[in-house]
């Protein structure tokens, strides 16, 4: 097994492009449905379970958000609601006092510089209150379409054990990704990896038997004679 750093300084970027491929390609037969699973009906609503999911899992987010979007289902309503309203109904999410004043001043700003919609543009999302790089890649890719990167603890986490960023910064490992494939591909490459990492690739014990990019690994713990009998799936 070699150190992750040790692979890095060997491959140079093409070398490294072609094994980012070839994990891209496992992942997404390990991993079809890229469906994000913040449930929502509209952009809007995307934007505030992104914002609300900060430091707590989707199916929390997805508990609070019928009542939060039946009682309050557009920017204006937010905007006008009592702040300790919504701070009850995403009581269970932690964080609340502060998640909710990001509701509302985000939807205060949405009424007042985009009409109440959500705009499309990193530079705009990213100036709402509560939206930072990450929930804006979540709606840019997923709301709009736009070729997106989404850099959350799963994906910095496996970026670094897979050897295919270096850096610590979200922000600058948004920057090696992209690098090492087509636009078209990051978001589903992203999104897989947040899976993998839920899944297989966790913080504290990986299960890399269970892996199907452990021969592409340089943090693996399986040994390579053992990783190289299993499946070949490239
Ligand atoms: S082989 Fe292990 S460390 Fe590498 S990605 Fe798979 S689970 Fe993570």
């Amino acid at each position: 097994m070699l150190a992750a750093w040790a692979v890095m300084r060997r491959e140079n970027l093409n070398e490294k492009g072609r094994r980012t491929r070839a994990i891209a390609s496992r992942l997404a037969h390990a991993y079809p449905d890229i469906r994000v699973p913040l449930r929502h009906r509209n952009i809007f609503e995307l934007l505030v379970a992104t914002i609300l999911s900060a430091q707590c899992t989707d199916n929390r987010v997805n508990a609070v958000t019928p009542e939060l979007f039946q009682r309050f289902p557009t920017a204006a309503k937010i905007a006008a609601a009592p702040v300790e309203e919504l701070e009850r109904i995403i009581r269970p999410l932690g964080l609340f006092r502060a998640k909710g004043r990001s509701l509302k001043h985000c939807a205060k700003q949405l009424m007042e510089r985009h009409g109440g919609k959500v705009p499309s543009t990193m530079d705009e999302l990213t100036r709402l209150p509560g939206v930072g790089r990450k929930t804006a890649n979540v709606i840019l890719g997923y709301a709009f379409g736009v070729p997106a990167i989404v850099v959350d603890t799963h994906c910095r986490r496996l970026s670094r054990r897979l050897g295919i960023a270096k850096n610590e910064d979200p922000n600058k490992i948004e920057n090696e990704l992209r690098r090492l494939l087509p636009a078209e591909e990051w978001l589903g490459f992203s999104h897989r990896l947040i899976i993998h990492g839920r899944r297989i690739c966790q913080a504290q014990k990986p299960k890399c038997e269970e892996c199907v990019v452990n021969d592409l690994c340089p943090s693996s713990r399986v040994s390579s004679t053992e990783a190289a009998t299993q499946d070949p799936r490239s």
